[in-house]
């Protein structure tokens, strides 16, 4: 190496060369139709066919680019594939994913307000949208964090933060009790006990209504038990959920609210997968009552059509939120100086990507009714799923859909038969929809966030299914 080669950091005809690849690569992805759903391999069939790609030389731009394109890729599920309906989807828009293109090519930081203003920016209109829609004050705000999970967490934290000043401020010694608890619905998603778990508090599991909804009423009804206990635990929030994963379902949150404000609870609202449905008109009375809550969370990479990862966390006041997270160092001093606006004060993190700006990007291209009618075109597709299910004579509806979420069962099938139908679908290349349980029971579930996912698409899931 000369004193002026700059090596790998250099911009050469090789360079430019793998510049049109990648990006031409990149660019023949995002507008593939129809994009091949494709499947995992097993590790020896991907040994064999990649073998070792780290080397001291090095393979080149050229190999490195042919064996992802034409194994690796490959190997991996389409997570936009219009028959993709396990877990949720997700559907990125070309505009998105452009854009997360160029967020990557630019080098920004996007923590903090004096290496990132103008993204920061940008990031808090889409938020402000998020908040507008629960119909929250003014001074809301909040982060692009990179999953529900880390949402849900950053939310506790804070609310325990809060629960502990309260108890300092209250002048009661602000001595510990010896166990905090959180109280959530018995449906509530995995990451609320791994939250729990992490943080090293109780979770109490609220038993839902008829619907599988938490209600007030069960809510109250818990916590009342456990004051009542020989040792009761001190309850600081409870997770209301906008749309559980499994079913759909959405939580009476204005119950839930209402009995958490006369108890002192802060109330976090789930809404990763489902909370994206206030913008649709036929569902936003589902959403009642979230305008009253202390925060609430929703994942653009779920049913807003953002590439992974990017969830939105936003608080009523985020001031608890900075007194929560604010990280303090000598050498972070110049950032917080400013008392500027830094998304790294509002959750469990320091450094990160600004993963709001495809979102934001997308959303200020299209407009937000182009949001509110692609979520309704996939809640139509559901409910005309749910209809194809309650006239199937082998199928039946597990509950009535509130959401995209469809869950029923084939009548005469064991477990056996529904993962084997699921695993040949998949290996067929045909559609990617895996049993889910309820109840103990092994069910089948669609869900529906993919606005290029249609009638046909349901079609030849259910006709699958026997005559
Ligand atoms: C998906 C989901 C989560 C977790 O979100 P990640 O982005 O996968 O971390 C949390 N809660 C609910 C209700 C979800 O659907």
């Amino acid at each position: 190496m000369t004193g002026h080669d700059r090596g790998m950091h250099e911009w050469t005809s090789a360079t430019e060369e793998l510049a049109s690849k990648v990006i031409s690569y990149a660019k023949s992805r995002i507008h593939l139709d129809p994009v091949p759903l494709d499947r995992p391999r097993t590790l020896p069939e991907l040994q064999s066919a990649v073998g070792e790609t780290v080397t001291a030389e090095g393979i080149g731009g050229d190999r490195a680019l042919r064996l992802f394109a034409d194994v690796l890729a490959p190997a991996c599920i389409s997570i936009d594939h219009p028959r993709y309906f396990s877990f949720i989807p997700c559907a990125p828009t070309p505009a998105s994913t452009l854009f997360d293109l160029v967020v990557s090519a630019s080098s920004l930081y996007g923590g903090s307000w004096l290496e990132g203003a103008g993204a920061v920016y940008a990031e808090n209109q889409a938020l402000r949208w998020l908040a507008d829609l629960a119909g929250f004050p003014p001074e809301a705000g909040g982060v692009f964090v990179q999953g529900g999970t880390l949402a849900n967490v950053s939310a506790l934290i804070t609310a325990r933060h809060s629960a502990r000043e309260q108890l300092v401020s209250a002048g009661t010694g602000g001595e510990e009790p010896a166990r905090w608890a959180i109280a959530a619905g018995a449906e509530a998603h995995s990451s609320i006990t791994s939250a729990a778990a992490a943080m090293d508090v109780d979770l109490l599991a609220v038993e839902p209504d008829s619907e599988g909804r938490l209600t007030g009423a069960a809510l109250e009804a818990t916590l009342g038990a456990e004051r009542r206990s020989e040792r009761p635990r001190r309850p600081f929030a409870v997770v209301a959920t906008a749309g559980t994963t499994n079913l759909g379902v959405v939580d009476d949150l204005a119950g839930v609210s209402r009995v958490a404000g006369r108890e002192g609870l802060w109330v976090h609202v789930d809404g990763a997968y489902g909370a994206a449905a206030m913008a649709a008109p036929s569902a936003r009375h589902l959403f009642a009552g979230i305008e009253q809550v202390d925060s609430f969370s929703v994942d653009p990479h779920k049913w807003l059509f953002a590439p992974f990862d990017c969830a939105a966390l936003l608080y009523r006041e985020p001031a608890k939120a900075r007194s929560a997270h604010a990280q303090h160092a000598s050498y972070l001093e110049p950032l917080q100086a400013a008392g500027d606006w830094s998304p790294s004060d509002y959750a469990l993190h320091l450094t990160r990507r600004a993963r709001g700006l495809p979102f934001w990007f997308s959303l200020a291209v299209h407009g937000t009714r182009a949001y509110a009618s692609a979520i309704e075109r996939t809640l139509e597709v559901a409910r005309y799923a749910a209809e194809q299910v309650r006239r199937h004579p082998l199928l039946e509806l597990v509950v009535e859909p509130q959401l995209s979420v469809v869950a029923f069962r084939r009548l005469g099938w064991s477990s056996r038969d529904y993962h084997a139908w699921s695993a040949e679908l998949l290996e067929s290349g045909v559609a990617f929809v895996v049993p889910t349980t309820h109840s103990r029971e092994v069910v089948l579930r669609l869900a529906v966030v993919n606005p290029r996912s249609s009638e046909d698409d349901i079609d030849v899931v259910l006709d699958s299914l026997g005559p």
